[in-house]
């Protein structure tokens, strides 16, 4: 298994995580972008949102309600905070397992970068 966050999944490299239950986890990013940076990912592999199919449709939503569900537990919910999923080499994705960032802490701009 090459993948980074199948290795973080089962327990081959080391992450803070912040929870985890039989779908989804969450972890600290290893190089935070904002004061609060959280990876929620599926404990599934699924390379990109590119790849998600029909059956899909509950995990990907569980992924968008534990990033809220983590965001009110990191104290960043009623500050306001971003999540973001990039998807392929244009979108900015560097890490082959599905993932949504949340972002937090300071004021986000736009457009991304
Ligand atoms: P992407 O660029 O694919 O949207 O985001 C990948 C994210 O994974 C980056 O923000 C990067 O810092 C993070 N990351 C890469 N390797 C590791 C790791 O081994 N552990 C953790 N916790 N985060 C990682
Ligand atoms: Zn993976």
């Amino acid at each position: 298994m090459s993948c980074i966050f199948c290795k973080i999944v089962a327990g081959e490299i080391p992450a803070e995580i912040i929870y985890q239950d039989d779908d989804v986890m969450c972890f600290k990013d290893v190089a935070p972008q904002a004061p609060t940076h959280l990876l929620v990912i599926p404990k599934k592999h699924i390379g990109s949102i590119a790849e998600l199919k029909d059956s899909d449709t509950n995990l990907a939503g569980k992924i968008l309600v534990t990033a809220t569900a983590m965001a009110k537990d990191q104290g960043i919910s009623e500050s306001g905070y971003r999540v973001a999923m990039n998807c392929g080499d244009e979108g900015g994705q560097t890490v082959g397992h599905i993932h949504m960032h949340v972002l937090g802490g300071r004021q986000m701009g736009w457009p991304p970068g």
